[in-house]
């Protein structure tokens, strides 16, 4: 479902801010019809409904700051991290922000690229949006690419689960995107982080993001899912998208609801990090720090 196919092309670099602002106020409007992510769930969140994400008209931001824990090639990042998600990942790391989109400060997208631009000149690399998950804060996202220097470079950490709506007002607004492929198969997606159609949703995105921008996709290894999920993500990049970076994290904790889960109730082991990375060799991936 989208209306706005016009807006997937790409704008030169150079355009960018100004046609961020047009964009901005045209995602403003389409709040009152909330197709951003595959939910697809259609509230007027500008008439108070809601939907899975809990978000209503409003941006909150959680933290923005500069952080050094990302890729090695985006860091020093001034990383902005907006409150809500549509996904509900019981592990998440960032549980009480994330789910949350009534956490933090209303967001002042002007303010906060001030910041990011004095952080910018003092040495960082890349600024950041991320959440929770961005894509369901479209209008203030484009708001604060408005605000940012055509030349900066900007990087979209995102769960891949926007909408066709979404790309289209995505397209040619960020550098990289930082995408997760957390699932390798719907069922496991269903039961962890209650979302229905996952690894359509996400390798559609992988595809689209790939041609729009730079692309790094992350998996974090969960305990327990190593032929499951890590094993058909792999095989797909390999397939799908050869040569794309890939970041394979180990830095799984039982953080959150985990514990809903007797598989999560504990890090990966030794033996499951060694055999992911196996799986990694033999299919000749990018792997990167
Ligand atoms: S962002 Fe997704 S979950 Fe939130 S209201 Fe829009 S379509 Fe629904």
């Amino acid at each position: 479902m989208t209306c706005l196919e016009p807006l997937a092309l790409k704008p030169g670099v150079e355009d960018r801010p100004a046609i961020a602002r047009e964009r901005a106020q045209i995602a403003r409007g389409l709040l009152t019809r909330c197709h951003f992510c595959a939910h697809h769930c259609g509230v007027n969140r500008l008439a108070g409904e809601r939907g899975p994400c809990h978000a209503g008209a409003e941006t909150r931001c959680f933290s923005a700051q500069v952080e050094v824990s990302d890729e090695l090639e985006i860091i020093p990042c001034f990383a902005v991290a907006l409150g809500g998600c549509d996904l509900r990942c019981d592990f998440c790391i960032t549980g009480v922000s994330s789910w949350n989109a009534a956490v933090g400060a209303s967001f002042d997208a002007r303010a906060v690229a001030a910041r990011a631009k004095q952080a910018l000149e003092a040495g960082a690399r890349t600024v950041m949006l991320l959440g929770g998950e961005p894509t369901i804060h479209l209008p203030a996202a484009l708001a604060f690419v408005a605000e940012m220097p055509a030349t900066a470079e900007l990087v979209w950490k995102t769960n891949a689960h926007g909408s066709e709506d979404a790309r289209a007002l995505l397209a040619g607004m960020f550098n990289t995107w930082v995408a997760d492929f957390k699932f390798g198969n719907d069922a496991c997606a269903e039961r962890l982080a209650r979302v229905p159609d996952y690894v359509r949703v996400v390798q559609e995105n992988l595809l689209w993001a790939n041609e729009d921008s730079r692309l790094i996709v992350r998996h974090l290894l969960m305990p327990g899912h190593v032929e499951c999920c890590w094993k058909p993500v792999a095989q797909w990049l390999a397939a799908e998208l050869p040569g794309v970076k890939v970041n394979l994290r180990f830095g799984f904790w039982p953080a959150w609801h985990s514990r809903r889960h007797p598989e999560l109730r504990q890090p990966p082991s030794a033996e499951e990090c060694a055999q992911a990375r196996r799986i990694a060799r033999g299919l000749s991936l990018r792997l990167i720090d």
